[in-house]
């Protein structure tokens, strides 16, 4: 199938989960996550009003992007370390994987010699599965207070990756724990953070991330077919 086809498939079953959690298109950005992908692939989709892309590293948001329309919105999805800075802030529209506060003041560095506002999502290691990407939930807090100071950055929610199920139902509950996470974050009212960003969902499981509240799903195989490392 096209990618075409393909991209208007995907937002059928986005509109019927929709649909039935009565929510809105407007609540949803889809991000194509475009890694491993060539930029004539991404070039089409953008053809097609696909405009939110996802990379999980830098160089490849680096290389693609000069070679692409600057309205597109690169999303950085993956770990991000200190010396990649560079090729993304002030590049993207939005950090998901701030997973770390050394990162955070890293790249406030960044952002302030630059002159640029970031903005990003903390993200939440709920999975536990060793892979250990993401803030542990007791250290949000403390990582917040200490982010709603940086005059160059902006938290905008909150992104997790789910576990590699079977059934993807097996990943709501996690799901529900960042809603939850997010509401009581908001309540707090910090300066300078908001929460209207929920950033979950893959291939696997976006239908269930989206019932749960997610505001951008990530997908890749949906959309583009299996990956090839090679
Ligand atoms: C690769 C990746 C995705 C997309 O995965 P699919 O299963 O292909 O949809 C989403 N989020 C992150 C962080 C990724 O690295």
């Amino acid at each position: 199938m096209n990618l075409k086809a393909k991209l208007s498939q995907v937002w059928q079953e986005i509109d019927l989960c929709l649909e039935k959690s009565g929510r809105r298109r407007e609540d949803i950005h889809l991000i194509a996550v475009s890694k491993t992908r060539p930029v004539e692939a991404i070039q089409e989709l953008f053809c097609q009003g696909q405009v939110d892309f996802g990379e999980n590293k830098p160089q490849e948001i680096r290389d693609k992007s000069r070679l692409l329309s600057p309205s597109i919105r690169w999303h950085m999805i993956g770990h991000l370390q200190a010396n990649k800075i560079k090729y993304v802030v002030g590049k993207c529209a939005l950090i998901h994987s701030l997973d770390s506060l050394k990162l955070a003041r890293q790249i406030e560095q960044f952002a302030e010699k630059a002159g640029i506002q970031v903005e990003v999502l903390l993200q939440v290691d709920l999975a536990r599965d060793g892979q250990k990407q993401g803030f542990l939930d007791r250290d949000l807090e403390m990582a917040i207070e200490e982010i709603s100071s940086y005059p160059h950055m902006r938290i905008r929610g909150l992104m997790t990756i789910g576990c590699l199920v079977e059934n993807p139902e097996e990943n709501r509950g996690l799901f529900q724990a960042l809603k939850k996470i997010s509401v009581d974050i908001q309540r707090k009212n910090y300066d300078n953070v908001d929460m209207s960003f929920l950033s979950m969902g893959m291939t696997n499981d976006y239908k269930i991330a989206i019932e749960e509240g997610a505001t951008h799903i990530r997908l890749g195989t949906a959309i583009f077919g299996e990956r090839n490392y090679k």
